[in-house]
């Protein structure tokens, strides 16, 4: 059972339910709930996003959603690539820190928006790519004979090669 206590009275060594945001958090010695990080009871808190019981201060939220999130891309990463997010970012750095085709270097340059490329026969990881040329690899199935015609194409096209300069109407208007 739990008895109503006086706001601002503390009561020791008994469990007490508080709540804080909507959470419902249980606290022991003391009915005034800390943050789960820097153990504050003065700070403003909040529930932490992921649990029912743990309220923490923005700092401690935002510190722990952080963490959370490059653990996350950790694991990942090894998961999917079998790579650690250091030889990752050593790959980019190698390729001049942008997709090594496109020479674009992610949004905001943050190079964690190029995807993680390998030969899909062999498994071998080859690079780093932005989603434009990743996405191409794999419409055009890794065929190189794809690039040399459309080279081949660029320096010397057909229409022109047959009918000679014609250039589209209102072109330069
Ligand atoms: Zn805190
Ligand atoms: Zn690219």
């Amino acid at each position: 059972m739990v008895t109503r206590v006086p706001k601002g009275q503390v009561r020791q060594n008994s469990p007490t339910t508080a709540t804080v945001g909507g959470a419902s958090v249980h606290t022991v010695g003391s009915i005034k709930p800390a943050c789960f990080g820097c153990k504050s009871t003065t700070r403003k808190l909040n529930p932490v996003p992921g649990t029912k019981t743990m309220v923490g201060c923005a700092e401690c939220i935002r510190k722990r959603k952080k963490e959370k999130s490059t653990q996350g891309r950790a694991r990942r990463q090894m998961t999917t690539f079998g790579i650690t997010l250091e030889e990752e970012a050593l790959i980019v750095e190698f390729q001049g820190g942008a997709c090594i085709c496109a020479k674009w270097t992610g949004y905001n340059g943050r190079s964690r928006s190029l995807s993680t490329d390998h030969d899909h026969k062999t498994g071998e990881i080859r690079g780093k790519l932005c989603k434009h040329c990743n996405d191409l690899l794999g419409r055009i199935k890794d065929d190189p004979d794809y690039f040399r015609r459309m080279i081949a194409y660029l320096e010397d096209p057909p229409a022109k090669r047959l009918l000679g300069s014609r250039v589209v109407p209102g072109h330069g208007d």
